[in-house]
């Protein structure tokens, strides 16, 4: 079993820091169609930021998510053992920082700090009448996970209508799963689709679809021509990398189908974000050895986006800022202009804006720079803490408190990814603040802006959660809300609503 818990831990290594090779193919397809100006960007962060996670061995996002493992072996493996050297994997990979700590109490919010407790991770097994032993892991961030969908048909669906109990009822489903996910779960993003089963296990179909070949096809003709047309189809939705809008808005689309009881028709879906690490091994069951790698190539050959250093982000007009940023520097700056910053920044996500609604903030953040972020930290034997990912969180589940604490702390930019509601933009709008869309997942590309750790306060909240004083150099994200009432994602979201409609007349009869 000792050597099993190693080939577990390289199989986590690999999958949370080398993406495979069909997912890379998709992102290059997704870069060659891309055209608008702000996609393009993102999409060249992200693969540089693919290189560099690749090159350094460090998370290709900060978010490990709900590490889930698959695993398939012979009938008297001992699932007990194997279970436990999976956990114990797990453990010895969050101590080495390639996981971030990501297991908290769900009623008392405590982190575990290890990614282990009731339910984390998750592990599958089934039996097999195969020899070996075939092992699937799945790291799929909470911004994704939180934007998978279930459509209980027949149902009414905005943009499309009326969706029934057929193919093309399905196809509504899918394109609204695409359109409503906009650019939270970091577009341009990868589905699986589980038609039928109950609430449960139409959701574990979904993810299972996940494991599928990025390039493959379908062997059911039927779901084979669904896929293709939803992937033909689901870019002109407008919605683009990030949500910023553009060509590119879904790279996969894989569809599996299971029996249903007749009261009951579930169209489930999970959305998986570009940063798609799922990877595999065959291990021998004798020696706990890995004997193959899944999702591998032999010659691995396509690997854009390899130079290690972080790729420009050019395209509107750049500005630099330095807190503390005044209110005039503030009110000049609109909705497409690149922000690079430098000098202070503090992290704040979901336990920190609940804190400072009652609660003083421990630093002065007088016209400073909230970033919306909780990164993988390992801390140094002097004490002295390092940066080893820090790309943004989804933004929007902060929007009930956002707009309090910018007028609180008399903020001027808030950091995040997938923007945030009308609230949020009028309190910009009010007190003269921004709100800035970094690039979701890039987060060695934003890890290597950090030039050094000044402090940290609240860390009862857990490393992810606490507040994290950083110095940043040329970290560079766009202004996607700005003072005057201007948001990209409002203006996109109503864009693809108006494009969703397009799809409204049936196609499949
Ligand atoms: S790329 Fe975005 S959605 Fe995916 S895990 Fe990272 S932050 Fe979450």
């Amino acid at each position: 079993m000792q050597r099993f818990q190693e080939s577990m831990l390289e199989l986590i290594v690999e999958t949370s820091t080398n993406l495979p090779p069909d997912v890379r193919r998709a992102i290059a397809g997704a870069i060659s169609k891309e055209d608008g100006a702000r996609s393009k960007l993102a999409l060249s962060t992200i693969a540089g930021n693919i290189g560099m996670a690749e090159t350094s061995q460090q998370p290709i996002c900060q978010d490990t998510g709900m590490p889930t493992f698959f695993v398939r072996c012979p009938v008297g493996a001992n699932q007990i053992q194997m279970k436990a050297a999976i956990q114990s994997a797990v453990k010895a990979a969050t101590k080495t920082g390639k996981l971030r700590p990501n297991s908290v109490d769900s009623l008392t919010g405590r982190n575990s700090g290890d990614n282990l407790g009731p339910g984390t991770p998750v592990i599958h097994f089934e039996q097999w009448e195969q020899d070996e032993v075939d092992v699937r892991l799945i790291l799929k961030g909470g911004g994704c996970e939180n934007k998978n969908i279930q459509y209980s048909l027949p149902c009414e669906l905005e943009g499309v209508g009326k969706a029934g109990r057929d193919l093309d009822g399905i196809r509504k489903c899918i394109l609204h799963a695409v359109f409503q996910a906009q650019g939270h779960g970091c577009s341009a993003g990868f589905i699986g689709v589980g038609i039928g089963g109950d609430r449960t296990t139409g959701y574990e179909l979904a993810k299972e679809q996940l494991l599928r070949l990025a390039d493959d096809v379908n062997p059911i003709p039927e779901l084979a021509e669904l896929e293709q047309y939803i992937l033909e189809h689901a870019d002109q939705l407008g919605i683009g990398t990030m949500g910023f809008g553009g060509a590119a808005t879904l790279l996969g689309c894989k569809v599996g189908a299971n029996n249903r009881i007749p009261a009951s028709f579930f169209v489930s879906v999970a959305y998986n974000c570009w940063a798609y690490r799922r990877l595999g091994v065959i291990v021998d069951p004798k020696t706990g050895s890995i004997n193959q790698w899944l999702y591998r190539e032999p010659e691995d050959v396509l690997k854009p986006g390899l130079e290690t250093k972080g790729a420009p982000m050019m395209g509107g007009r750049e500005v630099s800022l330095t807190a503390p940023i005044t209110e005039e520097q503030i009110r000049s700056l609109h909705v497409g202009d690149v922000v690079v910053l430098n000098g202070p920044i503090h992290t704040g996500r979901d336990a920190i804006h609940k804190y400072l609604m009652d609660h003083d903030c421990p630093v002065d953040l007088t016209g400073g720079v909230l970033y919306h972020c909780g990164p993988v930290m390992l801390q140094a034997a002097d004490g002295q803490w390092n940066v080893k990912a820090a790309g943004p969180t989804t933004s929007s589940r902060e929007e009930p408190y956002q707009a309090d604490i910018i007028k609180k702390l008399g903020l001027r930019a808030v950091i995040g990814k997938g923007g945030m509601g009308p609230k949020t933009l009028k309190a910009l709008h009010e007190y003269g603040a921004v709100y800035l869309n970094a690039i979701g997942g890039a987060a060695q590309y934003y890890a290597q802006c950090v030039e050094r750790v000044d402090g940290v306060d609240l860390m009862q909240f857990g490393i992810p959660e606490a507040m994290w004083h950083l110095h940043v150099h040329e970290f560079k994200a766009i202004v996607t809300m700005d003072s005057h009432g201007n948001s990209l994602h409002a203006d996109v979201e109503q864009l693809s609503l108006e494009r969703l409609s397009n799809f409204a007349e049936p196609v499949f009869k």
